[in-house]
């Protein structure tokens, strides 16, 4: 018989180990924030395949829209027989994306290949190479993109030499120590000690960290860096992959801080599910590199863009900038009523609903891993998908679909108290 373990072994056999996996429940359907198994095993998804059905699982007018451009085409290559709905969606995007100045766009198709684009892109647009990023940020599995990702295991270990000309400095979490002023203090240390500010193309970063943890960025610190930008002709890219698409309340999170960057990184939410990522930024900039420098074959697929289309009205129809910010209040409120009860919570954080809870050893102090992960496993068998995140693995992130219904959500969030409260009772029956 076919079941989650008998694909699982054949997975083993057939796929690389290097593709990591979180769960080994097999996707049969999904509907909004829910996904069944083959098993018939019935599932919350508070992952959204990591921030990407921010609009939910087979959203109505997404499935529409999608249905629709198949029977007209699927691919001509926008390079080879253009197509309207390319050019429109960047008109959309070149006016909703932050920032007061014309602007425009490319589209290729994973949020990697996003980042390499923005980089090629500043690089054409300044004739400098030095590009500095934080550590724990994550820019993708590519070359560059990893390069850029300032985390060593697992996402560098192995792969030999990166692209050189990456600097990395600290990106600033109070919880971790790390202050505002001791990475600006990095920022200028690294400009004196290896690359002349005068070198540098670009300085990327997430407005909040995913992989590495969600953390915010200070408001403070990013003003600063744009002070800075300005003052050394560097420019700024805001990498909004993860949290684009009204996922922080804002359909972009730098609009939380009133700093708009010279360039911007999107993939994930903007096509509910379907591989489409763009580059967004001052026309200028985004026209230093020649014709046929940028794009690729399934750039701007018509399926991607027929489906970010929809994506965009949706999020505006059914009000999910607001939503996110009620569900996001919802769920940090939970996790702050049991800290008095489950000391291992160390911080509960997060914009809108880009929403994590932090755990450590109540005893040590120090991240605890075990704890997080047993939640996640305590969770996942009472059918709640969730996802870690962190530097030292010791941070779970929410990342429902934004268009959960109420019941659904408030089912989740029991499972979610009781799996925590539950840990906190075996760790503590254990000692
Ligand atoms: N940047 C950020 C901020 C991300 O979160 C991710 C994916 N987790 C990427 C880049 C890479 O995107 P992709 O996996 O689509 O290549």
């Amino acid at each position: 018989m076919t079941n989650n373990m008998t694909i699982q072994a054949r997975k083993t056999e057939a796929i690389a180990q290097g593709v990591g996996m979180m769960t080994q429940v097999y996707a049969e359907r999904a509907e909004n924030a829910e996904i069944w198994d083959i098993e018939g095993n019935r599932y919350i998804d508070f992952a959204a395949g990591i921030a990407v059905v921010n609009t939910g699982h087979r959203h109505p007018k997404v499935i529409e829209a999608v249905k629709s451009q198949l029977d007209h085409f699927t691919h001509t290559c926008h390079q080879v027989v253009p197509y309207e709905n390319y050019v429109y969606l960047a008109e959309r995007l070149n006016k909703l994306v932050p920032g007061e100045f014309d602007k425009k766009t490319v589209f290729v198709t994973t949020g990697a290949e996003a980042v390499e684009n923005a980089i090629k892109i500043a690089r054409a647009a300044t004739g400098r190479t030095a590009v500095v990023s934080f550590s724990g940020g994550f820019h993708g599995r590519t070359f560059m993109g990893m390069a850029l990702t300032g985390k060593v295991f697992p996402y560098k270990v192995g792969f030999g030499a990166m692209p050189s000309d990456i600097y990395h400095v600290p990106f600033p979490i109070k919880l971790h120590g790390v202050t505002v002023e001791q990475s600006l203090g990095a920022l200028e240390t690294l400009f004196k000690a290896d690359v002349d500010p005068s070198r540098v193309a670009a300085i990327i970063l997430e407005p909040v960290q995913g992989e590495g943890g969600f953390y915010e960025v200070p408001g403070g610190f990013l003003r600063s860096l744009r002070e800075l930008c300005d003052k050394h002709g560097i420019l700024l890219i805001a990498d909004e992959i993860q949290t684009g698409f009204a996922r922080t309340g804002k359909l972009f999170a730098m609009e939380h801080y009133g700093v708009a960057a010279d360039l911007t990184t999107m993939a994930k939410g903007l096509a509910g599910g379907f591989p489409l990522a763009a580059v967004t930024g001052k026309a200028d900039i985004m026209d230093a590199a020649n014709p046929g420098g940028l794009g690729g074959t399934y750039g701007g697929n018509p399926i991607g863009i027929a489906a970010a289309h929809a994506v965009l009205d949706v999020i505006e129809e059914e009000d999910l900038c607001d939503r996110a910010m009620i569900l996001g209040n919802l769920l940090k409120q939970r996790l702050q009523g049991i800290r008095e009860d489950v000391p291992e919570i160390a911080d509960v954080r997060g914009p809108g609903f880009m929403n994590a809870v932090e755990f450590n050893d109540a005893k040590t102090g120090n991240p605890s891993p075990e704890f997080t992960n047993a939640v996640k496993t305590k969770a996942l068998e009472r059918g709640l998908i969730l996802l870690t995140c962190g530097v030292y693995s010791n941070v779970i992130r929410f990342l429902s679909p934004i268009t959960i219904q109420d019941p659904v959500f408030q089912e989740a969030l029991d499972i979610l108290e009781t799996s925590i409260r539950d840990v906190h009772s075996d760790v503590n029956s254990k000692t």
